[in-house]
């Protein structure tokens, strides 16, 4: 970093105020990680440099002998990791893994049918605000107002009823876990392909402790950054008889130059996720989202759904006085960082929103447990159902005494 510090005072200053804040704070967005220093090398390494369009052993430019190593790590680690008989590791980021899948199998104006966006779905799945939206023609699925869980009759009556060209399961803001054999019957009842965005609990699949998309699916889809722990990016897992076209659309189709260095730190991800403590991390962070579920609960505020299945919970401050935007604000003042989230039926702007929510898999990786989930429980809940701001600071000390006693791994507190 001192040559950083040197050229570019600005940027590092940057940098370095931004490592404080990862270290001080509590990040509970529930997509966000703390990448190994390995994977960090990775990301910083001199294959940023390199032109590599095409794929190992098929490039347009010479010079390619190590990249070409590296992709072919990434992408048998990747096959290995899921299971998968093809893995494309390009795609630049979740978006764009989504697009290539549409960009291959539709006609502009085909439909698709995905989870609404306000019950947990994400923009990439026919948000009128996304390409996804603007290009296919979108329907979406919604959860049980009575259970806010996914109710497969309701998909199968939706499915039949629009006949979709692809079905999208998958969510970023839904606790509960997903039946993929059941989205492949429906999906196959009304002729349509199935794709699985796993971009946020991915880790929980490499692992075991997710049920399993890739058998079930034509075409699944992930970030690496999320819980999988890897650098910023994307990936797509399909049988082999879609791999030339799904390669065929990510380059040339929608991208140039595959990011290398992103590719490198993929590798490595995908390298750490095979081992065995990568499953002890998915475990923890699984028990430390049931913990603090309970433990806010305990203190009276309400989860959506009832509490969580995976590695995030969405609670309704809405129903404790606050809106979510209030909720996020009160929460950054003490030094815990969460997002604002719409809640199913939510009568909310999206700008405002009635609730929050809240993900384990960073505070799992700076070695929180079941016990510090009950400490910052008591801590949310305090600060939510709190009448005025007035006794903020003490729960910021609160906040302070978690983070310095839990350092992020690889960096000094
Ligand atoms: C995060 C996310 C994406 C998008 O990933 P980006 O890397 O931000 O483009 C896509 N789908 C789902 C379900 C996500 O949660």
């Amino acid at each position: 970093m001192s040559e950083l510090k040197t050229v570019d005072p600005a940027v590092y200053g940057a940098i370095q105020a931004e490592q404080e804040r990862q270290q001080n704070h509590l990040e509970l967005i529930a997509s966000e990680n703390w990448t190994s220093l390995a994977v960090r090398e990775a990301v910083g390494s001199v294959m940023t440099d390199k032109y590599a369009e095409g794929y190992p052993g098929r490039r347009y430019y010479g010079g390619c002998e190590q990249v070409d190593v590296v992709e072919e790590l990434a992408k048998n680690r990747a096959k290995e990791l899921f299971g998968a008989a093809h893995a494309n590791v390009q795609p630049h980021a979740g978006a764009a893994a989504n697009l290539a899948v549409y960009l291959t199998v539709l006609k502009p104006g085909d439909t698709i049918l995905g989870l609404e966006l306000s019950h947990g779905g994400h923009l990439t799945h026919g948000s009128p605000v996304s390409i996804s939206g603007q290009l296919y023609h979108a329907e979406h699925y919604q959860v049980d107002p009575a259970t806010e869980q996914i109710d497969l009759d309701m998909v199968r009556e939706k499915a039949r009823r629009v006949s979709p060209r692809i079905i999208v399961a998958g969510a970023s803001s839904y606790p509960r876990t997903w039946d993929f054999a059941k989205f492949r019957a429906i999906a196959d009842e009304v002729g349509a392909l199935l794709m699985v965005d796993m971009a946020h609990f991915a880790g929980l699949v490499a692992t075991g402790l997710h049920p399993d998309p890739v058998p079930y699916s034509d075409f699944v889809t992930s970030t690496t950054h999320k819980t999988l722990r890897g650098p910023r990016g994307g990936f797509i897992l399909c049988p082999e008889s879609w791999a030339k076209a799904i390669d065929k659309t990510v380059f040339p189709g929608l991208q140039g130059g595959p990011l290398m260095h992103a590719i490198a730190g993929k590798a490595v991800a995908f390298q750490e996720a095979l081992s065995p403590a990568f499953r002890t991390y998915q475990e923890q962070v699984l028990a430390n989202a049931k913990a603090l579920a309970r433990s806010l609960q305990d203190r009276g505020l309400r989860l959506v759904s009832g509490g969580t299945d995976n590695h995030l919970m969405l609670v309704d401050v809405k129903a404790s006085g606050i809106t979510g935007k209030e909720a996020q604000s009160r929460l950054a003042d003490v030094g815990i960082t969460v997002n604002k989230n719409t809640i199913p039926f939510d009568k909310e702007k999206p700008m405002v929103t009635s609730g929050i929510r809240i993900g384990t898999p960073q505070v799992t990786s700076r070695g929180l447990t079941e016990s510090d989930m009950a400490e910052m429980a008591d801590i949310i809940a305090g600060v939510v159902q709190a009448d005025s701001r007035e006794r903020f600071g003490d729960y910021a000390s609160r906040v302070r005494d978690l983070a310095r006693s839990h350092p992020l791994p690889g960096l000094r507190p």
